[in-house]
């Protein structure tokens, strides 16, 4: 695996940061809120009585039943608790699933620009990925007639990540059903990362889960605690899919990771149960901000910027402020580091050059004090 061009940028931004020198930081794909006090005090109860040694390696049997009992009520999806996996986030979901599924020749096709993780992934597995371009004027939507174009005799899934990291798009309830039908009647499994599920704005998630009753055995569901619930150190996300599917996995993170963190799983539980009231405000707070930052970004010269229909990253076209010695994301990404203070992941992290990516997971305050900074340098 290639460490990434773009870490330099985050390598200078963490030594700035050192020598106390005073950042906005729009770099971080994390929430800045704290974890839910249900979480941190069930997880504190576990600690306390001891609950501290390895569990089943797929995850408490609790974990596991109340998220498959979530899937169904919410989605009347039909996995049980032995077709839920609890992982080490939802990134070792996603390694695992490509461990277990793809062999060297075999194809993935995935929205473009994607998470930086799913290349890698991919490749590592030796497969190749496919990925099929999405556009800035449409709202980087997923559309299932370009997904369905890419598929070859060598495909293996189809990857969708609806919120999408880095670009917020998504995809529509019958893109999606076209896309899991054609993989269905092709044999193909449906792979839909929904780490991102709750962060919708103005429009309801289309979820896959909602589909896997019809096509059990091709929707592959992975999700995370990390985003929703702001616990992104603790480790915890799962996956659910087809028997073989799930088997295949347990067998690999039997021998990987293990289970997940004992009293993690025992926070997530609370979590769960117990925060959809820590979970509401919060995205209330996510949409304030995108409706703080989106027009104000577009008032930047250079930058045109969609609102995104998801996840909370702004991703603009900058290119139109590119000049000689910032020239591409990662100079330009430079250039507002070292000229603005201001830190943001170049677009071409994703694959996509003339954008960078702005997350709003950070205060209004420091939205508004970027905005300011990047104003004064671009100017
Ligand atoms: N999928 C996407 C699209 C992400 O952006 C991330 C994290 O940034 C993940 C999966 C994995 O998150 P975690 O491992 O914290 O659950």
């Amino acid at each position: 695996m290639g460490e990434s061009a773009t870490l330099r940028v985050a390598r200078r931004a963490l030594e700035l940061k050192a020598r106390g020198i005073s950042l906005v930081d729009f770099g971080a794909g994390e929430p800045d809120f704290d974890s839910p006090g249900v979480a941190v005090e069930a997880a504190r109860q576990a600690l306390a009585n001891g609950f501290t040694r390895y569990t089943a390696s797929s995850g408490t049997p609790e974990l596991r039943a109340a998220i498959a009992e979530r899937a169904r009520t919410r989605h009347g999806a039909p996995w049980s608790p032995r077709q839920t996996v609890v992982t080490v986030g939802g990134k070792a979901a996603l390694f695992e699933l490509a461990l277990a599924l793809f062999e060297e020749g075999q194809e993935v096709v995935l929205p473009s620009p994607s998470w930086v993780s799913f290349d890698e992934q991919i490749r590592f597995a030796g497969a190749h990925p496919v990925p099929v371009p999405t556009r800035t004027e449409d709202g980087f939507r997923i559309h299932a007639g370009p997904i369905l174009a890419a598929v070859t005799e060598r495909t293996r899934a189809i990857l969708l990540n609806s919120p999408c990291n880095p670009t917020g798009g998504i995809i529509a309830a019958d893109d999606l059903r076209e896309i899991v039908r054609c993989a269905a009647a092709r044999g193909l499994l449906v792979i839909s990362d929904e780490t991102y599920e709750r962060f919708v704005y103005g429009q309801p998630h289309a979820s896959a889960a909602d589909l896997a009753a019809e096509f059990p055995e091709t929707v592959v569901l992975v999700g995370s605690f990390s985003k929703t619930y702001a616990m992104t150190g603790w480790r915890v996300g799962y996956l659910m899919g087809p028997s073989a599917v799930v088997q295949a996995v347990e067998a690999i993170q039997s021998h990987a990771t293990s289970n997940p963190t004992s009293f993690a799983m025992v926070g997530a539980l609370a979590a769960l149960a117990g925060a959809e009231m820590a979970v509401t405000e919060m995205i209330a707070e996510y949409e304030a901000r995108r409706e703080l930052l989106i027009p104000r970004l577009n008032q930047l010269p250079g930058f045109r910027c969609q609102p995104p229909d998801g996840a909370f990253y702004a991703f603009p076209d900058v290119s139109a402020a590119y000049r000689t010695g910032r020239q591409g994301s990662v100079e330009f990404a430079e250039f507002l580091l070292e000229e603005a203070r201001v830190a943001v992941v170049p677009g071409a992290a994703f694959g996509a050059d003339d954008h960078i990516r702005i997350s709003f997971a950070c205060s209004r305050a420091q939205l508004l004090a970027g905005l300011e900074r990047m104003a004064a340098v671009l100017g």
